[in-house]
């Protein structure tokens, strides 16, 4: 028997947060954002799931190729566009939209021989400063594009940096709008959070929204909403099984360093999962996972192949017993991957993403 622990990818729960998400924006077409591999689900896994988006939104062209593999003829837009001039023979070979960010993309296009206008997607850096043209530059950018025959629609886009939290998105929605004032094209701004935050202003919500993280079932919010606020559902469950079970007494210690000591007898169980499997090694004591669908606490340092776990509230645990490290236990008990993030001082991104090869996955 292969070591038990699994990955479960679960379709009906991506329909119900792509129709969660086409809800807080209802006149917005939504991109399906299935950079990084669907978030670690995987491309093929998360495909039934998202393909009621209006189009798929990634960086990879592989990944492009893989999502036209699968038999989508509809959009699908590269977020940070070419990497080199040869990228673009592929846009044109499969129709892909793809970001225009910098003047070199436009000196690319420029060059590039094709029978097949592209539709690009013009980036605005209105803040954030990480890729597109200052508000002052855009115009020019947009009036260049313009008058290349290898470009066919102009749309215009831009990325939010705290529509998550306090600061919020208004500095750079002023200055989007002001620099494409009177620019004709369809625009494009917010992600899951400013789409569940910000979306009633027809001004944000745009003709696109461009959301993931809320789609795979964790809030961009957390901690301040978490997934049952805002109506979202696991899509990942990383589960696994209690290979061991060990007794306590006061003054026993767990794991390397030692760093858990008992100080009354306490049943441990020993979990087939460590970081190796992706779980974060950042977790330690007090970190919440299920053991037969009832929460109960990480106890001392995860180690490669195993984490260890407080049994007192699951009497019954034995060998065998389930453990939910994130997700959907059969009980239908639910952890969020947010709460585990939390814990590990990470975000529910960064643990979807990093679920490791050897961890076998499903589809439910
Ligand atoms: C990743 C990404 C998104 C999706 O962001 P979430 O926070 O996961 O919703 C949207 N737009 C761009 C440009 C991105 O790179």
């Amino acid at each position: 028997m292969p070591r038990p622990i699994q990955a479960t990818i679960h379709t009906e729960a991506l329909r119900h947060n792509l129709a969660r998400m086409r809800r807080a924006a209802p006149d917005a077409r939504v991109w399906a954002v299935v950079k990084a591999d669907a978030y670690g689900h995987g491309i093929e896994r998360a495909y039934e799931g998202l393909r009621g988006a209006d189009g798929f939104a990634l960086l990879d062209l592989q990944e492009a190729e893989r999502v036209r593999a699968l038999g989508w003829r509809g959009p699908i837009l590269l977020l940070e566009g070419a990497f080199e001039p040869r990228d673009l023979e592929l846009c044109s070979r499969l129709g892909l939209w793809h970001a225009v960010h910098c003047t070199e993309q436009i000196d690319w296009l420029a060059a590039h021989k094709t029978q097949q206008p592209h539709r690009v997607f013009l980036k605005m850096n209105s803040g954030m400063n990480r890729l597109g043209f200052a508000p002052g530059a855009f115009r020019a950018a947009w009036t260049r594009l313009d008058a290349l025959p290898q470009v066919d629609e102009i749309s215009l886009m831009t990325h939010f940096s705290d529509a998550d939290g306090d600061r919020g998105i208004a500095h750079q929605v002023r200055a989007f709008a002001e620099a494409t004032r009177d620019l004709p094209g369809e625009r494009s701004l917010a992600n899951s959070a400013a789409t569940l935050r910000h979306a009633q202003d027809a001004g944000v919500r745009g003709d696109w929204v461009r959301p993931g993280i809320a789609v795979y079932g964790s809030a961009p919010d957390h901690p301040e909403h978490d997934i049952a606020h805002w109506d979202l559902q696991p899509t990942m469950t990383l589960a696994s099984r209690l290979i061991g079970v060990q007794q306590l007494q006061p003054g026993d210690t767990v794991g390397y360093g030692s760093s858990f000591q008992a100080d009354a007898p306490l049943r441990i169980g020993i979990v087939a999962c460590g970081y190796a499997d992706g779980y974060p090694r950042h977790c330690t004591t007090g970190t919440p996972l299920l053991v037969d669908g009832v929460r109960t606490r990480m106890v001392g340092r995860v180690s490669m192949d195993m984490i260890t776990v407080d049994l007192s509230p699951v009497p019954n645990a034995r060998i065998g017993s389930e453990v939910t490290l994130w997700g959907r236990a059969s009980s239908g008990a639910v952890l969020p991957i947010d709460d585990v993030a939390r814990a590990g001082s990470t975000l529910g991104y960064e643990l979807m993403c990093a679920v490791a090869p050897r961890v076998a996955k499903a589809l439910d």
